[in-house]
């Protein structure tokens, strides 16, 4: 029933093979945009909101939403410093020491990253004497990892620039693109771009949440419409093998609450072959139905029952008197809050360490931001973290809350107390 409702709206076409969208993955409501924080004189004006509906291709399997608004409105003054995150800087120091080690990376390499955000992962190849070149859209972003010394060009990445770099006689033995893939309207374009820019023998390793995580642990925030598309390891192999590229290898990793990375060459360099991960991986998804359409349609359902007992928790807290404050004001917060439709009727307000966003309130949601003295001052009953997949870091830098007897509260993958 439900999906003669969607065939019969004429949605959108995959973005990687063109089949029309006719099966729903989740359907999360309405929502705006996720990172439009608002000052205190936009709290009276209108506000967009915009579908937050998920399909998946019965073609390919490509999980995706279909792209509201321009990529370039999005990034160009993103909000979002990587380099705010402590554990995400350990990951790309360990992840600079590794990858040098594997592929024998020198002065003679050359290093790209694709959305190299503040220089975060880059700063620790320059420290290698290892050349580098970061391409990163957001302007106000991209000043910031040229003056940590981090090379970087203000541009949208796609096969032109690949194009323009190869006539400059650039080609990379290494291309990084960390949690970006899922933010490409045109993904044959930029995997295109990818190819073009790889050296013969290169190596392209790209991080993506997985959805194979997300579907298991109910992580529909990490949904929002900055992020066009969720992926299966199926899926990624079938998109990069299109364009000429293997996947050889692939790692599981703990950040953004359960990703990927994965190992690409050129099709012809017989050199590294595909390791026993990636064959387990594929087998694995396989064998969890990823490559039946039914598969996808139960996650609805469970995200639907996700909520339902979040609300539960929050209203037997506010009837008991106790008082909440939010920590973090991640855009996967922001979907979790519209969604279930929380405001400052559960939440006081909420802060982050980030200076960009205070005196800023939450997009939909209008939950003041502060920085985290605040819970210090107020001393809430609980503290309901956001980014839950900072959580063990955040609980140690607020340990202090004990003191009042305050409790952590996790909403995801369902709704817990930490005391
Ligand atoms: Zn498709």
């Amino acid at each position: 029933m439900n999906n003669e409702h969607v065939q019969a709206r004429k949605t959108g076409k995959c973005r990687f093979c063109g089949q029309p969208l006719r099966f729903t993955f989740v359907d999360l409501g309405m929502s705006p945009l996720c990172e439009s924080f608002l000052s205190l004189e936009q709290l009276n004006q209108m506000e967009v909101f915009y579908p937050l509906h998920v399909f998946v291709c019965e073609n390919c399997f490509l999980v995706q939403l279909e792209e509201f608004v321009n990529p370039e409105k999005i990034f160009t003054e993103y909000a979002y410093f990587s380099s705010y995150a402590d554990t995400w800087l350990k990951h790309a120091q360990n992840y600079t020491h590794f990858v040098t080690e594997r592929f024998d990376l020198s002065k003679e390499s050359f290093v790209v990253e694709v959305a190299s955000n503040d220089g975060y992962l880059l700063q620790y190849f320059v420290q290698k004497n290892i050349p580098v070149l970061g391409i990163e859209p957001a302007k106000n972003v991209a000043k910031v990892a040229i003056e940590k010394g981090v090379p970087t060009l203000t541009e949208f990445f796609g096969e032109k620039l690949a194009i323009q770099l190869l006539e400059q006689g650039k080609q990379a033995d290494l291309i990084v693109g960390n949690n970006v893939l899922a933010q490409v309207p045109d993904i044959n374009d930029f995997v295109r771009g990818m190819k073009t820019l790889l050296k013969p023998g290169g190596i392209v390793t790209v991080e993506f949440p997985h959805l194979l995580r997300l579907m298991e642990e109910n992580q529909f925030d990490t949904i929002y419409h900055e992020h066009f598309s969720y992926f299966s390891f199926i899926a990624a192999e079938k998109i990069f093998s299109a364009h000429g590229l293997i996947l050889f290898d692939v790692e599981e990793l703990p950040t953004h609450g359960g990703s990927l990375r994965i190992y690409g060459r050129h099709a012809d360099n017989g050199t590294l072959p595909i390791t026993d991960g990636a064959l387990e991986l594929h087998e694995r998804e396989v064998n969890a139905g990823f490559k039946k359409i039914e598969y996808y349609s139960e996650f609805g359902e469970q995200v639907k029952e996700t909520k339902r007992k979040l609300l539960s928790f929050l209203v037997e807290a506010k009837r008991q008197g106790k008082s909440i404050a939010g920590y973090g004001a991640p855009g996967k917060g922001n979907t979790l809050l519209n969604y279930c439709g929380i405001r400052t009727d559960f939440l006081d307000y909420t802060v982050d360490r980030n200076p960009y966003k205070h005196g800023k309130f939450l997009p939909g949601t209008h939950i003041p931001i502060y920085p985290p003295d605040k819970i210090l001052e107020t001393k809430p009953d609980y503290v309901f973290i956001l980014p839950w997949n900072f959580k063990e870091e955040i609980m140690i830098q607020m340990a202090g809350i004990r003191e009042w007897g305050g409790q952590f509260v996790v909403p995801i993958p369902e709704v817990k107390v930490y005391k």
